[in-house]
């Protein structure tokens, strides 16, 4: 069996990974259409502030050692269309400019995303930049240290747009943070977290121009040198776009079902609308488990788990893709914050009535000393207050309490209620937590406050 992987990132790479996992002798080309395979966009902000030094270390694969495993990769090789009906696909190599056709018997696509342009005037000037991929690290690295950048203004204040904004903060630079919506992460946090946040970005340099809409890049000299809003002028030496993805699905919309966003259609096989060619990653949705419907939520963790199940597929297992709940985390300075599935704020445009509960305590029992790590914890947990489902959470303290989320996250994919996790047995040591849990401690008074 000839199996041709497209893209080499997260869901590519699991897709190749998983089918050398079970049958190492099956025959896989795998296609790049960048000179490099397997960037980790996830690592870049590592990059940026130096913690990792070498950008050609952020990945999981090389192409020599696929090889060595009898992956024949190519690089610098675009998928340029598909005949579905002769099973071939259209390969341009962009060294030598030639194309050809290669047969396949199973085809996966983790085409992915780009960044998306905000369409407004300017967005051809000069330092108007994105943060995705190898090139733009190295492109933004050398803008972290260049004198001439003193004003960065950042557009998108969600995870991305809050890692480019840190970076350079942490660079000496001045920040302008810039939001359609009137809080930074708000599709991440409620507004307890965000008001917290809020205050941390501006002791740190930058500025939260949120609630506004982004009207034009003003240039001189070829050069970006302000962005005007519908409210205001900000100097700018530096744009970084980070308001969203664009599947990069143009070249297939003659030939599979995409929805209007331009994500492919996928059933829970991850199988395409044409035999034998199956998609993942950002270029698809996932099924959500707090609604049980399909939603767009373009994460690495997503794009993982359907690559693995692609190939399990393609090598002739039976397998669905579970449902997912969006699970995700982010340092920002010296706080740590995760949150999963339904938040107060996303709670109407999923469909689903909620009810939240919002806890403060210490990570730890109040004898042991700040000093010792001892923080503040805050928590939200959201339910359904007529079944009393598990639906969301989030976290957040200066201590990392993250992976208490990734509990919320099973309880929400295993149906829990308040009932089952106001008694939950979870550990105690008060080197690390309290006797009741902050998950315990949630459920429990969601449980006394429904009762009122
Ligand atoms: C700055 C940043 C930080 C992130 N941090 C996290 C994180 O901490 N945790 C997390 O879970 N997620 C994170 N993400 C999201 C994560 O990177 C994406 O969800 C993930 O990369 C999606 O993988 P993918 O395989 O769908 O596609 P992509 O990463 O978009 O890669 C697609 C690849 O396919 C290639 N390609 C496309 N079309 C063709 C073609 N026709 N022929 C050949 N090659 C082609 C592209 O060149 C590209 O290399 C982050 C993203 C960014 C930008």
């Amino acid at each position: 069996m000839k199996v041709i992987v497209v893209g080499s990132s997260h869901g590519g790479f699991e897709t190749v990974r998983g089918i050398l996992a079970e049958k190492p002798d099956t025959e896989i080309q795998w296609y790049e259409k960048g000179d490099f395979i397997s960037f980790l966009s996830c690592g870049m902000q590592l990059y940026l502030e130096g913690v990792v030094k070498d950008v050609n270390s952020v990945r999981y694969a090389t192409a020599k050692g696929m090889r060595a495993k009898g992956v024949n990769v190519f690089v610098h090789q675009e998928v340029t269309s598909i005949d579905p009906d002769a099973h071939t696909v259209t390969v341009h190599n962009l060294d030598d400019d030639t194309t050809r056709k290669e047969p396949y018997d199973k085809l996966v696509l983790s085409a992915g995303a780009v960044p998306a342009s905000i369409p407004v005037p300017g967005g051809d000037l000069a330092n108007v930049y994105a943060m995705r991929g190898r090139d733009w690290a190295i492109k933004l690295k050398e803008k972290t240290v260049d004198p001439d950048v003193q004003n960065v203004t950042v557009i998108g204040a969600g995870y991305i747009g809050i890692e480019a904004a840190e970076v350079f903060s942490k660079a000496g630079k001045h920040v302008t943070l810039i939001d359609l919506l009137p809080r930074p992460l708000a599709l991440y946090l409620d507004q307890e977290f965000t008001d917290i946040l809020s205050d941390t970005l501006k002791d740190h340099n930058i500025y939260l121009a949120t609630g506004q809409s982004v009207k034009e890049f003003i240039g001189q000299d070829g050069k970006v040198s302000a962005v005007k809003t519908d409210q205001a002028e900000y100097p700018s030496d530096l744009v970084i776009e980070t308001a969203g993805i664009k599947a990069n699905t143009g070249w297939l919309k003659d030939t599979l079902e995409l929805n209007n966003k331009g994500l492919v259609k996928v059933n829970d096989h991850l199988e395409t609308s044409q035999p034998d060619i199956y998609a993942v990653g950002d270029s698809t949705k996932v099924p959500y488990a707090p609604t049980g419907k399909e939603l767009q939520i373009a994460l690495a963790t997503n794009a993982r788990r359907q690559g693995r199940i692609a190939a399990k597929n393609v090598l002739g297992h039976d397998m669905k893709m579970p449902a997912v709940s969006g699970s995700s985390a982010l340092s920002v300075f010296d706080y740590h914050f995760a949150s999963t599935g339904i938040k107060e704020g996303t709670s109407d445009a999923n469909g689903v009535k909620s009810q939240s509960v919002f806890v403060t305590d210490t990570t730890q029992p109040p004898f042991v000393p700040d000093e010792a790590g001892n923080q503040t914890v805050f928590f939200k947990l959201t339910f359904d207050p007529d079944s009393h489902l598990i639906l969301g959470a989030q976290i957040m303290s200066k201590r990392d309490v993250t992976a208490n989320i990734n509990a919320i996250s099973l309880a929400i994919q295993g149906k829990m209620t308040l009932d089952d996790l106001a008694y939950a047995d979870f550990f105690f040591q008060p080197g690390f937590d309290r006797p009741w849990n902050i998950m315990n401690v949630a459920a429990q008074q969601a449980l006394q406050d429904l009762d009122q």
